[in-house]
């Protein structure tokens, strides 16, 4: 038997396990005790991993129009019909949609070709679904994506604010650090601010129930009542920030009054939060999906940043705005540019950072502009300007907003390649090339959590079947299309030193995200790699970003960004939230896999407020339908008394493999914010009736 060290693929926490494999097979999982991230505890999910691995429901073979085919093969056909596109259509026919599920060395390689080599810079992520509203508030506060918290600020804050996370459910381990600090420290305040009242309100000392869709008011009222209680921290704004007067003056006299009726709040317990942050300066805002996948997603980042910047509560020890990113690899993929509208390594489309990543490269046909945001993307397929499409990883046709745009998008492409290590989903139906994807487990590579730590997966068992990991795959097809000299990775350490190179390629100090120091790692020591949070740097310097004072924007100075809170307009019966239950991941298929993970909830359920299943006339267990005019749903009823009058609950994770009875997509609008793309997949709406 041996034992190695690798990370849980599930969630931004990014919790470190020790395997134990005996022969071929992983028999099984243990939290690592020394892995900053979670110190050797794990959630249901992380403990269930060994029993995710297995043949079966693989695919284990190339299948080309559903026919095996060799890999040689594969690679031939993805290279002429690459090839084949650009010389009819043009570059910006063809796109890849990537993941959060991939590891970094995937991502870089992945958008080093389409970014520099083919000429196209429509590769997006399933990542714009998870966090892109936060990246795009960081990048207007602080000129760069930077999370500038870590874990530990959740222990030493004496107020938490929980923001739109439901972390007993979707961040356990995060949630099990803050029960245990809150039990070291009774004193510490939590609040939680959410529509519904959620398992993670059962440490709160104060629940917010806002009105769907309120959090930019909340926060903007809170800066105004800052304001007006002598709160803000003068000389912090005065030295390090910009734009607090336009703010405060965008805002206007948005009295305490006002914000409550707005949210839906009783005044005298928003009055208790804004006195309690006013007074406290070790203040943690922690937020997640409810604040993020909105069409304001990124104003409702910012209002929140916007009160730490006030306050100068940031940058240092139990204080800062926390973005918790949804996805193993979300953080990991931002940082080799997995976004459309990102270059590699947080650099972006100035002039100046194009050619520095072109003359990095040696890219002979480096895009100058922003790619297809993924809604947009596949709108754009679905209207015919997209004609080649791989996909990797992930499972758009569950997961997209408006799932018969994504299918008819699927459709209409002339060629559509799907890398997975699972056989059936309700993408790879549309595939004319299934292509075997080593998963966890199988493959060697690292990721990013919420926190900044770069973590090793590692390969524990041989990959089944012909399964190959995404880098490889990718590099063959750059080989084969005659760019062997770029793309010449031997391994995937090869691709480690590369991005890290590149991170700190010309970068004194003009950028945050700088790991130039790991560009030497030979392959043993990446091999041994020890989890690392970023910047790692080969000045010395690392410091924590942003402990100065310093931002990296033209001046220096943090912006406070003027924005006008706005509330989503219901049109029907019940508005529609969505998100994750506690014991499954994404579409299932992994989680769906482990019976055990199916006790907490093997159904489709709809949540609703017992008052307003009475008045449909229905009562629990009852098979209801919601429908709009995208689309309908049916699931069983579940009374929730922690859902507000006016709303529903339906969790993300049924697809047209596991249920006849529908998929959330359907229900959901293709709404965007404008600023980040982010789908509004929090809010959509829809009418109750019992089947
Ligand atoms: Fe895995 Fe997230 Fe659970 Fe940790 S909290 S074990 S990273 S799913």
């Amino acid at each position: 038997m041996k034992e190695c060290n690798t990370t849980c693929p599930y969630c931004g926490v990014g919790c470190g396990v020790r395997a134990e494999v005996e022969g071929a097979k992983v028999i099984k999982v243990v939290g690592d005790g020394d892995h900053p991230a979670n110190a050797g505890r794990l959630c249901v999910k992380g403990t269930a991993l060994a029993e995710t691995l297995g043949d079966e429901g693989r695919l284990l073979h190339p299948q080309l129009a559903g026919e095996r085919v060799s890999w040689n093969h594969a690679i031939d056909t993805i290279a002429t019909k690459i090839r084949q596109t650009i010389e009819t259509h043009g570059p910006e026919s063809i796109a890849m949609y990537l993941s959060g599920q991939l590891l970094s060395e995937d991502y870089y390689v992945a958008n080093k070709l389409m970014k520099g080599f083919l000429g196209s810079a429509n590769v997006d992520t399933n990542s714009r679904l998870c966090m892109s509203s936060a990246v795009a508030a960081h990048k207007r506060a602080f000129g760069e994506d930077i999370v500038p918290c870590t874990y530990a600020d959740l222990d030493t804050c004496d107020l938490l604010v929980m923001v739109g996370s439901n972390a007993a459910w979707t961040h356990p381990v995060v949630y099990q650090r803050i029960v245990a600090a809150k039990k070291d420290n009774p004193d510490k305040r939590i609040v939680v601010i959410d529509p519904r009242r959620t398992a993670t309100c059962d440490i709160a000392d104060l629940h917010l129930q806002i009105k769907p869709g309120s959090d930019a008011y909340v926060f903007s009222g809170l800066l105004n009542h800052l304001q007006n209680n002598s709160a803000i921290d003068e000389e912090y704004v005065a030295r390090h920030t910009r734009g607090l007067p336009d703010t405060l003056a965008a805002i206007g006299d948005l009295d305490m009054d006002t914000v409550a009726e707005s949210c839906g709040l009783d005044p005298i317990e928003l009055n208790r939060f804004y006195s309690w942050y006013a007074n406290t300066d070790r203040t943690v805002t922690m937020f997640s999906q409810g604040v993020k996948q909105s069409a304001t997603g990124t104003d409702k980042c910012n209002a929140i940043i916007n009160c730490h910047l006030a306050t100068g509560r940031i940058g240092k020890s139990g204080a800062g705005p926390f973005s918790i990113t949804g996805q193993p690899n979300a953080m990991g993929g931002r940082e080799v540019g997995g976004l459309a509208n990102q270059l590699a390594a947080h650099m972006d489309f100035s002039p100046a950072e194009i050619d520095r990543v072109q003359r990095f490269w040696e890219a002979p046909d480096m895009i100058d502009a922003p790619g297809l945001k993924a809604v947009d993307l596949f709108q754009a397929a679905a209207d015919g300007k997209i004609k080649f499409l791989w996909i990797m990883a992930t499972n758009p046709a569950v997961s997209l907003p408006d799932s018969d745009m994504v299918k008819r998008a699927l459709e209409r492409c002339e060629f559509v390649v799907v890398s997975d290590c699972t056989e059936q989903t309700d993408t790879a139906t549309h595939a004319d090339l299934l292509l075997p994807a080593a998963p966890w487990g199988e493959k060697d590579g690292t990721v990013t959590n919420s926190e900044r730590v770069i973590s090793r997966q590692r390969k524990l068992v041989a990959p089944t079947g012909e399964a190959r990991p995404d880098w490889q795959i990718i590099t063959d097809v750059a080989q084969r299309l005659g760019l062997k000299q770029y793309f010449d990775y031997p391994n995937p350490a090869a691709v480690f030193r590369e991005h890290a190179a590149l991170s700190g390629f010309e970068n004194e100090g003009s950028r945050a995200f700088d790991i130039g120091a790991l560009a030497q790692l030979s392959d043993e020591e990446y091999a041994n790699m020890e989890p690392i949070r970023w910047p790692v740097r080969t000045n010395d310097d690392d410091s924590e970003p942003l402990a100065d004072g310093r931002f990296y924007t033209a001046d220096g100075r943090a912006k406070i960004v003027p924005l006008v809170p706005e509330l989503p307009q219901a049109q029907n019966d019940i508005t529609v939230n969505t998100g994750r239950l506690r014991d499954q991941w994404h579409s299932m298929t992994r989680t769906g896999r482990v019976p055990r993970l199916s006790q907490h909830r093997d159904f489709f359920s709809i949540s609703v407020n017992p008052e307003d299943a009475a008045k449909a006339g229905l009562v629990e267990g009852d098979l209801a339908q919601l429908e709009n005019s995208l689309g309908m749903v049916r699931g069983l009823v579940m009374l929730d008394p922690g859902i507000a009058r006016g709303q529903s609950f339906i969790p993300i994770h049924w697809s047209e493999q596991f249920s006849t009875l529908g998929k959330v997509s359907q229900l959901i609008p293709a709404v965007t914010d404008p600023v980040s793309g982010q789908p509004q997949s929090k809010f959509s709406c829809a009418n109750i009736a019992a089947v």
